[in-house]
């Protein structure tokens, strides 16, 4: 095995907190996505597993580990007022 792996350094670390309840426990999930055939080209409609985090308590999405062009599409379709906390 080549020592492709960083070590991490997890005093250099931060906590990340649910949004939506200050929760630190998460599992991951799944946001499923389905790519028409039309667009892929196969013979068949697919459906695409996108795992991301979402907090044990509440259920809320981790912002960061949705992948970017997700999180626009994510954001478009849930309209609450929620402005971008940027901390
Ligand atoms: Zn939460």
């Amino acid at each position: 095995m080549e020592q492709q792996q960083q070590q991490i350094d997890l005093s250099k670390t931060t906590a990340i907190v649910c949004d939506s309840c200050d929760g630190q426990l998460f599992h991951e999930a799944l946001v499923l996505r389905k790519e028409s055939r039309f667009m892929s080209g196969l013979p068949y409609d697919r459906t695409v597993p996108v795992p991301v985090f979402a907090c044990m308590e509440c259920g809320t999405i981790v912002e960061d580990t949705i992948p970017q062009p997700l999180k626009e599409l994510l954001k478009d379709t849930s309209n609450d007022e929620h402005t971008e906390a940027i901390q």
